[in-house]
């Protein structure tokens, strides 16, 4: 697997994406937001929607349904997923089986680890695999130091209202 720094275009889009973790923080969810890109054109976005009381609805799992019930196979592979945090082994899971192409992420699922650490809080039930442990065959950018800083502050955010 490639990792790749994210570029300066691609940093509007994660931007977007930071912007949509903070929605999804303001009304009860975690902190991530996602999209999808093809040609210069987003199609989708979505925000993490945990608050729903199911844990497995992260907005990259929802781009990868909706581009397997929208695109080509060809379309796929040429677009882009932009997202505020890696994608965690069922998210990248689903990228790879849908066959969508090079994801950018703002900040590391390591990074999260460590932050939640250094808070005190208990690991995940899933290992926080990184994306080319679980999909070999995907173009990855990432971490983007620009975003760093707001991006830990949202998960702060919500680890402090999450319940002890
Ligand atoms: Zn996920």
């Amino acid at each position: 697997m490639i990792v790749h720094d994210p570029a300066p275009e691609d940093l509007p889009y994660l931007r977007r994406c930071v912007v949509l973790a903070r929605h999804a923080l303001e009304v009860g969810n975690e902190p991530f937001g996602s999209l999808l890109m093809l040609d210069d054109a987003v199609l989708f976005e979505d925000f993490n929607h945990v608050s729903t009381g199911d844990d497995t609805r992260h907005p990259e799992f929802a781009i990868a349904r909706w581009a397997a019930e929208n695109l080509t196979p060809e379309q796929r592979l040429a677009a882009v997923v932009y997202t505020s945090g890696e994608h965690c082994p069922m998210c990248a899971a689903a990228h790879a089986w849908v066959g969508l192409g090079r994801i950018v992420y703002a900040t590391s699922s390591i990074q999260l680890v460590q932050w939640r650490r250094e808070w005190g809080l208990p690991d995940g039930p899933v290992s926080p695999l990184p994306i080319g442990a679980v999909a070999p065959g995907v173009i990855v950018s990432g971490p983007a130091p620009e975003l760093l800083d707001e991006v830990r502050a949202l998960h702060a955010s919500y680890a402090g209202d999450a319940p002890a």
